[in-house]
């Protein structure tokens, strides 16, 4: 197993397959993705060897993101190469969804084990107004397709904006009251590019968790190897609820994964300074050299982001690694 030098053990990677996107969130990617980098994202054979590296070290769930991962035609070919390294037990997709009542059928066989859909709104204007698209019933189908197809970890993602969504949490409860998905509600993280919009919608959770305890909600207790996100569930409703809040304190004491970028750049931290560039070894295949590069990249990682001092790294945005 990976560890870092404060104990943490890390068996989870987010790999993103393309920073490219089709939609353009406000808090994300508000002109819509611009080509600012090579567009040379890895291959099906370097993504093999890097996932076989990690595999190696211990790691035994892959989550596939982007940019948004389902514009790649292979999309369906990394999930199963996932799904087939040994020792990998948990492959998972996080997307916007635009295209996945057409697609899931194909993941779901390819052996997707759990899927997170970004939805910021049930308020379909809303939803358009934050994504520039106006997909959100479509989006809603896939996952009632998803839920059809067996797949039954499913999540999905909201981030939290004063403008915006400040006060949907009655009807995601409400949607919740009969539907057995985790809705997660996410802090908005300050990026590079979003700083004004920031300073004008940055929410704490921590309203939203003072609501759901008076509510009666409780809290699960978190596995060892869970991670940060913090989950609630309330015996007269199918769904839960999860807390994802990186300006609280402690919350980088459970990190447990790791990330790679669509360029084979492994970055300790979400908001690291740089990334670790272990291309060359995988275009060469070299499965213990990648490992050996990851498990001597470890004694880096720091304890914590500094988001609190507003330092951002070299995120510019999350499209850039996947959240
Ligand atoms: N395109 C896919 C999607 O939207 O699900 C995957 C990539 S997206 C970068 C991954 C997650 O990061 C999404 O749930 C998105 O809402 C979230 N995200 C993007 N920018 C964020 C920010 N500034 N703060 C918090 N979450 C953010
Ligand atoms: Fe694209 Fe996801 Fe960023 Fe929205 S949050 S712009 S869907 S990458």
């Amino acid at each position: 197993m990976l560890n870092d030098k404060f104990g943490r053990q890390f068996n989870y990677l987010r790999l993103s397959i393309t920073d490219v996107c089709n939609f353009s969130c406000t808090y994300c990617l508000p002109d819509g993705y611009q080509c600012d980098t090579p567009r040379d994202f890895l291959s099906k054979d370097e993504i093999t060897t890097l996932v076989n590296a990690f595999a190696q070290l211990g790691t035994k769930k892959v989550r596939i993101t982007g940019g948004e991962p389902c514009l790649r035609k292979d999309v369906t070919d990394i999930i199963k190469l996932c799904k087939n390294t040994p020792n990998i037990e948990k492959v998972a997709i996080t997307t916007n969804g635009f295209n996945l009542i057409n697609k899931i059928d194909e993941f779901a066989e390819a052996g997707l084990d759990a899927l997170n859909v970004s939805i910021d709104s049930l308020n379909p204007s809303m939803f358009k107004l934050i994504t520039g698209h106006d997909k959100l019933q479509q989006i809603i189908k896939g996952i009632e397709r998803a839920q059809q197809l067996g797949i039954k970890d499913i999540k999905i993602n909201a981030v939290l904006a004063k403008q915006f969504n400040k006060n949907q949490l009655s009807d995601f409860l409400h949607w919740i009251k009969t539907n057995k998905v985790t809705v997660r509600f996410i802090e908005l993280m300050e990026t590079g590019y979003t700083s004004e919009f920031f300073e004008l919608n940055h929410l704490s959770g921590q309203t939203i968790k003072n609501e759901l305890l008076a509510q009666g909600w409780l809290q699960v207790v978190r596995g060892k190897l869970n991670g940060p996100a913090e989950e609630y569930f309330h015996p007269e409703y199918q769904g839960r609820i999860g807390l994802i809040m990186p300006y609280s304190k402690d919350f980088c004491k459970t990190c447990n994964r790791l990330r790679v970028s669509a360029l084979g750049k492994l970055h300790l931290c979400l908001f690291a300074e740089q990334g670790i560039d272990l291309r060359s070894l995988l275009t060469e295949q070299d499965i213990p050299g990648t490992a050996k590069a990851i498990e001597a990249a470890m004694s880096n990682k720091h304890i914590s982001h500094e988001l609190d001092k507003r330092l951002t790294g070299a995120t510019t945005h999350l499209a850039m690694l996947g959240g």
